[in-house]
């Protein structure tokens, strides 16, 4: 259960609403054990034991803490154009089981789902609660970062003066090589890739002239989503910790 503060042995604790939520959902009873991560001091889990179901409310006491970690020992920065409809839900459900390391959804030239304000608000409070469902299922206790949807020309510059971390951007032009050949000794990197019409060639262009890599996947074409798995799951499996 995700509870994002910092937590003491002994303590009793009201469950925010959509851990509470997720409690009542799964029908703890008082006695019952569970288990809390997203503590943002002491990072691992806690045991905890329900001590009271309320209406709205789960009570619980805080026991011991277990500094376990299931990240991946390469720590993979993905920025993305947001896919339309339900595919960019699909693509955080799915990265977060891989273990990504924070997600940057992007507007782009060619995107389709053209997100700002309150709207662009909303939809990545709703992706941020997709990997906090997502960590639940599959025991990852460090939720992803989705950050605030960001224009690529933007997020550029500033990924730009960002020198610390290789980057690679996954491209479809000849020359471009496999993924798995980038040679990475690199704890973290960042990984780009476009929506569902591509990067255009400004955008391409402008990203090798900020020093970025391109890969690729093979000559198929991949929808956005796959192709992000895709290059997670050869940046991370294998450098599991
Ligand atoms: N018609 C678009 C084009 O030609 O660019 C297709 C874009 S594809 C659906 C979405 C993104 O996934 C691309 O911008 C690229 O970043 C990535 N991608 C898809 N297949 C790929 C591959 N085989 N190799 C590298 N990147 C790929």
């Amino acid at each position: 259960i995700h509870h994002p503060e910092a937590l003491q042995p002994g303590q009793t604790v009201a469950l925010p609403p959509a851990a509470s939520r997720h409690v009542q959902v799964l029908r703890l009873q008082p006695g019952d054990a569970l288990t809390l991560f997203g503590d943002p001091l002491h990072g691992g889990e806690w045991r905890a034991t329900v001590t009271a179901m309320g209406r709205q409310t789960v009570t619980v006491q805080v026991g011991e803490h277990v500094a376990i970690e299931r990240e991946p020992a390469r720590a993979v920065h993905l920025a993305v154009g947001m896919p339309a409809n339900e595919r960019m839900d699909w693509l955080v459900e799915k990265a977060t089981e891989l273990g990504v390391a924070s997600i940057q959804p992007l507007v782009t030239a060619r995107s389709v789902l053209r997100l700002s304000g309150e709207r662009a608000d909303k939809k990545v409070a709703h992706w941020q609660a997709v990997a906090v469902a997502a960590c639940e299922q599959c025991g990852g206790n460090r939720v992803p970062p989705v950050h605030p949807v960001r224009a690529f020309a933007d997020w550029l510059a500033q990924a730009a003066a960002d020198v610390a971390l290789p980057g690679a951007f996954l491209s479809l032009a000849a020359g471009a090589r496999p993924l798995h050949d980038w040679p990475l000794d690199a704890a973290a990197c960042r990984v780009v890739l476009g929506p569902e019409g591509g990067f255009t060639d400004a955008e391409e262009a402008a990203l090798r002239a900020a020093g970025w890599q391109p890969v690729s996947l093979g000559a198929r074409v991949l929808r956005t989503e796959t192709a992000a798995l895709t290059a997670l799951a050869v940046l991370t499996v294998g450098a599991h910790g």
